[in-house]
């Protein structure tokens, strides 16, 4: 048996997904004539408390162009140090959208409204660089999968608001903080003037993300969909995925942020520099590896010889993130190699047959 926690973008779709999207009603989305991305795009919009949605391939073009729907040329968005926007999205920020950005420390990427609010500079005049835009993730990736608090929230909502200041939402896992807290999806969409989310991550489809906002930034949004390259004709197949994920996906998240506690809660027990009992809320386990004397990437061959495969976030932490194809025997498997790794001596690690592919990692 083997288990693959790299990332929850590996789940493959069921064949009842994929029985929905044979039988989807197509038309050519360019021209806006594709009823079943139509009717995507008025869901998430809805249950995201926003006017409107546009169907997108990735989530890094959904954060991208949702970004520049705020953000001027030479304009600024702040984002904390670890966010998918600055750390995973390739500079699309800079190389494609003309963005500069500055950057705040966040433990475990949670937010501490004061500190945003200290970075930010609103009106800076004509010598320097005006904060137009504050990006925030949640859950937040590599954090842990750490959930943002509503409260944080709002204060950095009213406080941006009252200067002019736009926020825009990486909502990749959204769905993963709603399932863990109960708060609606409405409440974190009314905290952000767009919010992207995934139904590649644990929802389980095979493509596809969604932006949301008013109806005029997604008509802008539109243009610069196409302008990126990004028009889609009958993509209808993809977003009947999407609705099938959302249809039998949403609740089965609960699955894996037990899964993935109880693995937490089994190495923070033995190990507690390793994790703490209470970090994991969600779906992603981080665990600092470093403090046990492993190198992550050491840890990661390690752990594929034991049958798991996880990736290593940098050079002490590994992230393990549990989906709708690990079950519970999967999830003993990883439990009982983790506890083995961190009971084995770093040292002897080298003696562990290497195979390179294993630390190239999807997100
Ligand atoms: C996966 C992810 C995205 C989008 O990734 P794509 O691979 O471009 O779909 C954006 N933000 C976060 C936090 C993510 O984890």
């Amino acid at each position: 048996m083997s288990v693959d926690l790299r990332s929850d973008t590996v789940t493959r779709p069921t064949p009842d997904m994929r029985e929905a999207m044979a039988q989807a009603a197509v038309g050519d989305d360019v021209y806006g004539e594709d009823p079943t991305v139509g009717a995507l795009q008025e869901q998430v919009a809805d249950l995201l408390g926003h006017e409107a949605g546009l169907f997108m391939p990735t989530g890094s073009l959904a954060n991208q162009i949702g970004m520049r729907l705020h953000v001027g040329e030479g304009q600024e968005f702040i984002a904390d140090s670890l966010a998918h926007v600055l750390r995973a999205e390739l500079g699309a920020g800079a190389a494609l959208g003309g963005m500069t950005s500055r950057t705040w420390q966040a433990e475990r990427g949670l937010v501490d409204p004061e500190v945003v609010l200290r970075l930010m500079i609103p009106e800076a005049g004509p010598y320097q660089v005006s904060t137009a835009l504050v990006v925030l993730e949640n859950t937040h990736n590599f954090g842990g999968g750490t959930v943002q608090p509503l409260s944080s929230l709002r204060t950095i909502r009213e406080a941006t608001a009252d200067v002019g200041v736009r926020t825009h939402l990486d909502g990749a896992r959204l769905w993963n903080a709603h399932v863990a807290t109960g708060v609606p999806l409405r409440d974190y969409g009314a905290c952000f003037d767009t919010v992207s989310v995934c139904f590649s991550k644990g929802l389980g489809a095979p493509v596809g993300s969604m932006l949301v906002g008013s109806a005029e930034a997604m008509t802008r949004a539109r243009v610069l969909r196409k302008r990126y390259g990004a028009g889609m004709r009958q993509v209808g197949i993809l977003a009947a995925a999407a609705r099938h994920a959302l249809e039998f996906g949403l609740t089965d998240l609960a699955e894996d942020h037990r899964r993935a506690a109880s693995v937490a809660r089994a190495v923070a027990d033995t190990h507690p520099e390793v994790v703490g009992s209470d970090d994991v809320r969600t779906n992603i386990v981080l665990l600092d590896v470093g403090a046990a004397g492993w190198s992550a990437p050491d840890a990661v061959h390690a752990l594929a010889a034991a049958g798991v495969q996880a990736y290593a976030t940098d050079p002490r932490h590994l992230r393990l993130v549990w989906h709708r194809d690990v079950d519970d025997a999967a999830t003993e498997l990883t439990r009982e190699a983790l506890l083995a790794l961190l009971a084995g001596d770093p040292l002897a690690a080298s003696d562990v047959p290497r195979n390179s592919a294993v630390l190239t990692s999807p997100r």
